[in-house]
């Protein structure tokens, strides 16, 4: 079995093990919920000191010129354009991934109807991200569409045939971690006529994507994640260049007009991405967003995405080994932990998710805070309430291998089985309940 002693030593070999001093870090946490708001780094208050005294403070309007502010969107977007596979001039930065999701769902819904008019069925995945699933909602009924879902992975085949005008999916499901094969997926939906949308929320930064070499339609994914770029920052959207020029998107605001600046009464879209662009973009978010996403172009020279995923399985195998074998039915004493995602490395994200066998099933959240409590991060997700069994209450855990290294996972682990086999999570300040889970 693996000892913390092994752990240390991979660590002393890992070759991206410098990368962690991009961050800072509060001392003494592990933090396992990169995948739900990243870690800030050490260049982004500075530079975010700069916008507001120096280019916001002394420079003033002159900025949006001289500091380069109108590019901004477009320069970051062929940043992050790097990490999922689009060439430049193809991604930007704008609005929220909930907004991005409606300007793109949109413009597929009118291609579709342009090109395939008797179909009429939007199809995605219960377990999508809520926000995912209410943005299709509303489009549905606006454009005269059916929203099916399927539960399972294993009825989407049967699902992508001749009545499917546009599969949208999540790449790495937020709960699970179950990561959908983008390449094949795509290519089935093609040969069966249909258009997809591609969620990265959990996989820009994560996993390699590659949105031109599975010739995907749209794309759109979160910033504050694994690209590290803080509260609410700027989510980026991506549109196949074979599309980008058939339909506005709905959300047609004065920058992504042709000439914003001849500030002309009737609206004529700039050609490209750019037309995805709705207003003015936030200057002082997203100046914070370039800082994370060069965490992660700070990589390219060790190996790029390709290295980062090879370590992030590292991470998650290890982690389910040692959950297993130290707090599962593999232990000596099992204290309830079971794996909720996928086993197959191939098929997960860079995320774990435990769920606690009866009759643990209502305690996840309070061992989560416990867990918390000893400095480690990571986070609850609850589950149906009517439907336990198929749908648990998880302890989500997040690996960010550009700071995590393989002692922290040999450290959350050994506080996990501390919090279970001493009860810890008991105490009365683990059980109450905060807004944010
Ligand atoms: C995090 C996440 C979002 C977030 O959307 P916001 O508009 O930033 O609130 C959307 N979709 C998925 C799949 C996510 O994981």
């Amino acid at each position: 079995m693996t000892t913390r002693q092994d752990c240390v030593a991979r660590d002393q070999a890992d070759p991206l093990r410098p990368l962690k001093e991009q961050f800072a870090l509060p001392p003494g946490v592990i933090y396992l919920d990169g995948n739900s708001l990243g870690v800030l780094p050490k260049a982004t208050a500075a530079r975010v000191q700069q916008v507001i005294t120096q280019e916001w403070g002394q420079d003033l309007i002159k900025s949006w010129n001289s500091a380069g502010w109108m590019e901004l969107p477009r320069r970051i977007g062929d940043k992050i354009g790097r990490l999922i596979g689009a060439r430049p001039g193809e991604t930007v930065v704008a609005d929220s991934t909930s907004l991005n999701l409606y300007k793109v769902l949109s413009a597929a819904l009118r291609i579709a109807r342009a090109d395939q008019p008797a179909r009429r069925l939007i199809v995605s995945e219960r377990s999508n991200f809520p926000t995912d699933l209410y943005i299709a909602e509303s489009l549905a009924e606006q454009h005269g569409y059916s929203l099916k879902l399927f539960d399972h992975v294993d009825e989407l085949p049967a699902l992508i045939n001749g009545e499917l005008a546009v599969l949208m999916l999540t790449q790495v499901n937020y709960r699970s971690g179950h990561l959908h094969d983008m390449q094949a997926l795509t290519a089935a939906a093609h040969k069966a006529g249909a258009l997809v949308v591609w969620d990265l929320a959990h996989s820009a930064g994560a996993i390699p994507v590659d949105l031109n070499g599975a010739d995907a339609d749209f794309a759109i994914g979160c910033s504050y994640k694994y690209l590290n770029g803080g509260p609410g920052a700027p989510a980026f959207v991506w549109v196949n260049p074979r599309h980008v020029d058939r339909f506005w998107q709905p959300l047609s605001g004065w920058l992504g007009h042709a000439a914003p600046f001849q500030f002309t009464p009737d609206y004529q879209p700039a050609p490209g991405i750019q037309r995805y662009i709705c207003g003015t973009p936030a200057i002082i978010g997203t100046a914070a967003l370039e800082c994370g996403v060069d965490t992660l172009l700070a990589a390219e020279p060790l190996g790029g995405m390709q290295a980062l995923r090879a370590k992030s399985i590292a991470l998650t195998e290890l982690f389910i080994e040692l959950a297993e074998s130290r707090c599962g039915l593999k232990a000596s004493r099992d204290l309830g932990v079971r794996l909720e995602s996928p086993r197959d490395a191939a098929r997960r994200g860079s995320q774990v998710c435990l769920s606690l066998a009866a009759p643990l099933h209502e305690a996840g959240y309070a061992v989560v805070q416990a867990l918390i409590g000893r400095g480690v991060i990571g986070d609850f997700r609850a589950g149906d309430p009517e439907r336990l069994d198929r749908v648990p209450h998880i302890l989500r855990f997040g690996f960010t291998p550009l700071y995590l290294g393989f002692a922290d996972v040999w450290d959350a682990v050994e506080h996990l089985r501390e919090v279970l086999a001493t009860e810890e999570w008991q105490e009365a300040r683990f059980n109450q309940k905060a807004a944010v889970t």
